[in-house]
């Protein structure tokens, strides 16, 4: 019902997946109806904010850009603090790049834990779906449809024998990110890794920070979960949700969908104001209050 920051600063440091470049982030606690907001501390803390209107290139990671200035690499640290409840932090780095640690949203869901949620005086706010809105392009697709909690469907198919077509279905919320999604590890195909070094990306890539994909197997095995591509994929789809810049009311389905799709229905969703709301009205309350339920029969059906 309220909104949320953290109760104290934590920080880590690594390197990152794209640049290889040493990056300090440090999580610092923000009053309220801030929002997400990275700064780069090198840059006199010039602020970006994690919105739909900063996105700019997307190609095997999501970046943020805001007069020229970049920021690589959100979506597994937006995933788990989008997922964690988190409404108001600041992002303080000083580099261009969000370390990429193990390739999973684990170690910045252990720095949260650590950082403690602290509730602020006023009312938490959702975007709330009112009507669809879908980006189709080249047999993937990507939608949103109206929900009174926030869900994701998530399907995946590569042309691998471990992994295939590959499905996660689930309401988002702490316990599910942390227990579903959060250890899955970003992947890459072994032929692609000449490819993308040509094109200056994955500088930082290593075994310790991604799954690597021989032709009929794992090079650095053993895989978290036998699904863990899908549900690696699923955890970057919430990343990319969070730019919508507030908790979600709505259900998403994404096939073969990637980061393009992702941001692409950010601001398709953000661009017309016809199909959601803002509201702070509490979502069980308001199902329970429409469908004339008792409440407990709303809680117990998920
Ligand atoms: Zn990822």
């Amino acid at each position: 019902m309220y909104q949320t920051t953290i109760q104290r600063p934590v920080e880590t440091q690594g390197i990152g997946l794209h640049t290889g470049v040493q990056t300090r982030v440090r999580f610092v606690p923000a009053p309220p109806d801030t929002g997400i907001v990275f700064r780069r501390v090198d840059l006199d803390q010039f602020p970006i904010e994690a919105h739909g209107q900063n996105v700019a290139r997307v190609s095997y990671a999501t970046s943020l850009m805001k007069q020229g200035v970049l920021l690589s690499t959100t979506e597994h640290l937006l995933a788990a603090t989008y997922s964690f409840g988190i409404d108001n932090i600041y992002f303080d780095l000083d580099n261009i790049e969000i370390p990429i640690l193990d390739g999973s949203a684990e170690p910045f869901m252990q720095l949260l834990d650590q950082a403690g949620i602290r509730r602020l005086r006023r009312k938490r706010r959702f975007l709330r779906v009112l009507k669809p809105v879908e980006v189709v392009e080249d047999g993937r697709r990507i939608g949103i449809y109206p929900a009174d909690e926030f869900r994701v469907r998530c399907f995946v198919d590569f042309p691998h024998p471990l992994v295939g077509p590959q499905e996660v279905e689930m309401v988002v919320n702490p316990a599910t990110f942390r227990n579903i999604l959060s250890r899955a590890r970003t992947f890459c195909f072994e032929s692609d890794i000449e490819p993308l070094r040509a094109m200056g990306l994955i500088r930082g890539g290593s075994l310790d920070n991604a799954i690597v994909l021989t032709k009929d197997g794992v090079m650095n095995g053993p895989l978290r979960y036998p699904d863990e591509f899908g549900r690696h994929k699923a955890l970057d789809l919430i990343g990319d949700l969070a730019l919508v810049g507030l908790p979600l009311l709505g259900r998403v389905e994404a096939r073969k969908a990637g980061h393009s799709l992702h941001t692409q229905l950010v601001s398709k969703l953000l661009a017309d104001p016809s199909a959601w709301e803002i509201t702070s009205l509490e979502p069980v309350l308001r199902s329970h209050n429409q469908a004339g339920r008792h409440p407990a029969a709303v809680t117990a059906a998920d």
